[in-house]
């Protein structure tokens, strides 16, 4: 399973090593933090499209960075410093204000990047290099299937803004419970795993339509394995229109 098929991905900008002040925290949910980065740093940041994401880079505190950090310049030290990464999406990049937002989910097992969050505080300054291509929606499809779990509600946002307003949506997505909801553009069902649901279990519960489908979908590996073979098997969709992305491992830290 990989992140899909480059024919319906947009052109990739130059990718780019960003290192930028944090000017906001807001803790949206109590599981979920948003990071604004922002400042002259990001004047030459030109958006990848919808589910764009980027790869942050953590260093160990007492290392001293070259000023200015590029690309080049971080490379060139993997020899004596490689940094942990981890891959993050682009929430939202509004090019005037120069600020990008991060969403980040905060988990109960230690890992870089939730730990950074938990404890970000305006002027610290988050790595990223990137930003990837992104999936654009299949402009020929009759509807589109959308889910994920809460790392991928920053991306089902940011396809659903990218979608006509007239395009037909089916949105499922998994949180921890009730509290995690966030405001969507669309009618969205809600699996809580706190009541024991699964993604796979609701999208096989519900009443899908008819047509051609475009489904893009995201989450832990085995709830997209489990998501793909009901998808496949039970509903026949056509494999070439699943495409599901694993975003994180259960157990495993990510890279
Ligand atoms: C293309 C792409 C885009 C992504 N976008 C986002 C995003 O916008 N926001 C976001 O929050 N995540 C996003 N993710 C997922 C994120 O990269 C992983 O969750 C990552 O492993 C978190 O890193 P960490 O350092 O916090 O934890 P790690 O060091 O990677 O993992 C430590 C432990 O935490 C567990 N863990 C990791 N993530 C979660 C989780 N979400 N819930 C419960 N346990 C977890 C691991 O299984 C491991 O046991 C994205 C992933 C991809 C591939």
């Amino acid at each position: 399973m990989s992140v899909q098929t480059a024919g319906r991905r947009t052109r990739r900008p130059e990718t780019k090593l960003w290192r930028v002040p944090v000017r906001r925290v807001e803790r949206v949910t109590r599981r979920l933090v948003r990071v604004t980065v922002g400042g002259d740093e990001l004047a030459d940041f030109v958006s990848a499209g919808t589910d764009q994401n980027v790869m942050l880079y953590f260093y160990p505190d007492d290392v001293e960075l070259p000023e200015p950090l590029t690309l080049e310049a971080a490379r060139g030290m993997w020899s004596q410093v490689r940094p942990l990464t981890r891959t993050y999406t682009i929430r939202r990049h509004d090019p005037g204000a120069r600020e990008v937002d991060f969403d980040f989910v905060l988990h109960d097992a230690p890992g870089p990047a939730s730990d950074w969050a938990q404890a970000a505080r305006p002027g610290d300054r988050l790595i990223f290099v990137g930003p990837s291509p992104a999936y654009q929606p299949d402009p020929t499809a009759d509807w589109h299937l959308l889910a994920g779990d809460e790392t991928a509600l920053p991306a089902i946002a940011a396809i659903l803004r990218a979608l006509p307003a007239d395009a037909v949506t089916k949105v499922f997505v998994e949180v921890a419970d009730a509290a995690e909801e966030q405001p969507l553009p669309v009618p969205v069902t809600w699996v809580h795993r706190d009541g024991e649901g699964t993604l796979a279990g609701a999208v096989a519960a519900a009443d899908l339509p008819s047509g051609r489908v475009d489904a893009w979908l995201a989450g832990e590996r085995s709830s997209m394995v489990e998501l793909r073979a009901h998808l496949l098997d039970e509903r026949g969709f056509d494999r070439r229109a699943v495409r599901p992305t694993t975003y994180w491992r259960r157990g495993e830290a990510g890279t």
